[in-house]
């Protein structure tokens, strides 16, 4: 990433190496363990697209259906990777939580020797909490039931889990079974069940509340200026071109009295006594 901020690339090459060497790195140590709940993909975008913090998270996956960047998302990625591994990669694991679940209940037996106000050890969960993360085993039983604990990913993962189940005829979804072994792209279609179901897709919307507040207090007369040709019209441009059209209409260029500077540039294009930001 600091590479890629301290080159001189362009945003096409930018988010070419970003997707193709920063993601996969992640998504490969995702495979087993999943990302901390603390990750932000978002700062890292930004300084791969050069824009100021102008787009909401769900924005920055659709700039390409407006001729702009395609990023992919690392902790979609990731979340796309445990799950394929949980039920094509790795099939034993149910195995292995069987071992756990039955040392679990040999010690918790152990309970009847205990006085009574005694702190239970069936009360324990399945792994103390000083581990750095889970065990590996428990990971990927928790991705092959959609995740249903995570505020993030439990709706993705249900989705997942019924359109697999209907796709198999109903017939129930063992690790490694036929269907999930004769299936391909299986990562790729839980990535974009999760793109879908975690972001929406009202860019154009965003687009014209932040070209209304950079006008205000005039109004935009909407039904007058055709914008939705406009945003059509983009997307004919070379990637770069489109990016830059885009950024102007979100305000989302680094003009010197955004970044704060001692001494803010007068306006680039010669207005006098005027300064360097879009609103002028
Ligand atoms: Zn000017």
């Amino acid at each position: 990433m600091q590479a890629i901020k301290n080159g001189q690339a362009s945003i096409a090459i930018n988010a070419f190496t970003y997707n193709t060497r920063v993601v996969p790195v992640a998504s490969y140590v995702a495979q087993l363990i999943p990302l901390p709940d603390s990750f932000t993909e978002r700062f890292d975008i930004l300084s791969v697209i050069r824009f100021a913090n102008c787009l909401r998270h769900s924005d920055m996956f659709e700039l390409h259906k407006y001729g702009g960047l395609k990023i992919r998302s690392i902790s979609v990625s990731c979340t796309a990777a445990l799950t394929r591994t949980a039920l094509k990669t790795v099939t034993e694991w149910p195995e292995w939580v069987r071992q756990m679940q039955n040392a679990y209940n040999e010690f918790s037996s152990l309970d009847l020797l205990r006085k009574p106000g005694q702190t239970m050890l069936s009360q324990a969960p399945l792994c103390p909490k000083y581990w750095d993360s889970l065990p590996i085993a428990l990971n990927l039983k928790n991705a092959y039931d959609g995740f249903p604990n995570s505020k993030y990913w439990s709706e993705g993962g249900a989705i997942i889990n019924t359109k697999l189940l209907s796709m198999n005829k109903n017939r129930p979804i063992v690790p490694g079974c036929d269907f999930i072994m004769k299936s391909k792209g299986l990562q790729k279609f839980v990535y974009e069940q999760h793109m879908q179901c975690k972001f929406g897709l009202d860019f154009p919307i965003h687009l014209q509340a932040r070209i209304s507040d950079m006008f205000s207090p005039y109004l935009v007369e909407w039904e007058k200026i055709n914008f939705f040709a406009s945003l059509d019209a983009c997307k004919a441009f070379h990637i770069g071109n489109s990016m830059k059209i885009i950024k102007t209409w979100l305000n989302g260029w680094h003009t010197s009295s955004r970044c704060q500077a001692v001494q803010p540039f007068p306006c680039l294009f010669g207005c006098h006594g005027a300064q360097d930001n879009l609103y002028h």
